[in-house]
């Protein structure tokens, strides 16, 4: 007998990571992504909980399928992720709707949940554990001829930044097998991705049985049928030189770094616990340019950490009018629960904070315009990815800097091609281009 598949419908919050785990949890689950909320035999909500504003807008999510299940007793509602890690049995408490609660470690254990709770719908399921040996077993869903996928290379983090959260919701720092990754880039490759993003807390500290990132950067470079390579999140310091010998040696490895350097202030930085200064930051962007000229450079900057003074940011005001990243993402700092920053005394108010990050983002606003339009009348590789957002007639892709060129009026024929294009206008977060 044909045991019917689940029809599963995510909404998934927060960064790249959780992106691939909402995929890891199809996977698990065997099931079939509906967009539909309402055709959903299972309601996931995978959570963020990095910033206090991210952590109540997952919860308040959930509200939105309360009647569903009034509706369809029969239907499934869970949270995934960091939130349902932080807050776990609470939740349950809570929500007297919400059926399971897992963390990001056990989502190879969700296809047993979901199991033992269609036999018994009145249980409520917990699994929070750290300990979970097969935290790399799940593949990713990946749609056939999806153009691009992420691979997990690292799960948790073994710094200690003082505001962070990452390391209470996602363990200690656990390296995947080269083996592992090359497997499962392998089998996205073969599922039709041209460009892989390599993913992880800190991706370049990733070693695994005395290789070390550089090396894998090189075993990734001769994966047939891959044609970019990307990589995020970097840590300021673990930039080696041969990590910048292997990126500037491979024509695969995207032209891209995403380096967040949190704030301009060494004052700051030692108080956050970031284990770098400014001037090592300054350097390793300065090695790095070196070797690769066009390397676009984008950062996280955190406004009014704790002690951030009126000097303080202007010395982070300073960092970005020198470096010229092509992107900054840009928040007040929110106090988490467990972190070293808890603990501190916060001296900045939410009214000079709100008015620190409007400074900021205003001057880097113009830069990245600026950035942008020194891209016009030049022309660059793009991978085509689908449909404009913009416009039905026009097509969308990247460049090896990561910039978004909206394509006027190519084909559907050309999505997962690389073509030529020249740049006509720049906006300040994308391109228009034609092909040519
Ligand atoms: S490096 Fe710092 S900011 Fe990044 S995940 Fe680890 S603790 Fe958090």
């Amino acid at each position: 007998m044909r045991v019917k598949k689940l029809s599963v419908f995510i909404e998934t919050y927060g960064c790249q990571m959780n992106e691939y785990d909402s995929d890891r949890i199809l996977n698990s689950l065997s099931g079939i992504p509906v967009n539909n909320p309402s055709d959903a035999d299972v309601i996931i909500v995978n959570t963020c909980a990095i910033r206090e504003k991210a952590d109540h807008k997952a919860t308040s999510a959930l509200g939105r399928y309360k009647n569903l299940k009034k509706s369809n007793p029969n239907l499934l509602i869970g949270m995934t992720g960091c939130v349902a890690q932080l807050y776990g049995k609470k939740l349950i408490k809570q929500i007297p709707y919400l059926d399971f609660v897992v963390g990001p470690r056990s989502i190879p254990k969700l296809m047993n949940i979901v199991k033992d709770l269609k036999d018994s719908l009145d249980v409520k399921k917990i699994e929070t554990s750290m300990d979970v040996q097969e935290v790399f077993e799940i593949h990713p869903y990946h749609k056939k001829d999806k153009v691009n996928g992420f691979v997990s290379i690292q799960q948790g983090c073994n710094k200690e930044c003082a505001y962070c959260i990452v390391p209470t919701v996602r363990g200690k720092e656990i390296n995947r097998s080269l083996e592992d990754i090359l497997e499962e880039s392998k089998l996205l490759i073969n599922q039709g991705a041209k460009e892989l993003t390599y993913i992880g807390q800190t991706v370049n500290s990733w070693k695994h049985n005395g290789e070390r990132f550089h090396n894998l950067l090189d075993y990734l470079g001769k994966l047939g049928g891959l044609e970019r390579i990307r990589f995020t999140t970097s840590f300021p310091r673990d930039v080696t030189s041969k990590m910048i010998d292997s990126m500037k040696n491979n024509p695969k490895i995207c032209r891209q770094l995403h380096l967040p350097v949190q704030s301009g202030s060494n004052k700051v930085l030692k108080s956050m616990n970031r284990t770098y200064t400014i001037d090592w930051y300054r350097e390793s962007i300065r090695k790095l340019r070196e070797a690769m000229p066009d390397l676009s450079l984008s950062t996280d900057i955190i406004i009014g950490f704790s002690n951030e003074t009126d000097e303080d940011f202007q010395e982070t005001m300073k960092l970005i009018e020198d470096i010229r990243f092509d992107t900054v993402y840009s928040f007040k700092y929110s106090i988490r629960p467990g972190t070293l920053g808890e603990k501190m005394d916060v001296h900045v108010s939410d009214e000079i904070a709100s008015d620190r990050l409007y400074k900021l983002q205003k001057k880097q606003k113009e830069i990245s315009l600026e950035n942008n339009i020194q891209h016009i009348s030049k022309a660059y590789e793009v991978l085509v990815e689908g449909v404009s957002k913009n416009n039905s007639d026009d097509l969308f892709g990247r460049t090896t800097h990561n910039k978004v060129v909206n394509i006027r009026n190519l084909d559907r024929s050309f999505v997962g091609k690389m073509v030529n294009v020249k740049i006509k206008e720049a906006f300040q977060n994308s391109l228009i281009g034609e092909i040519y």
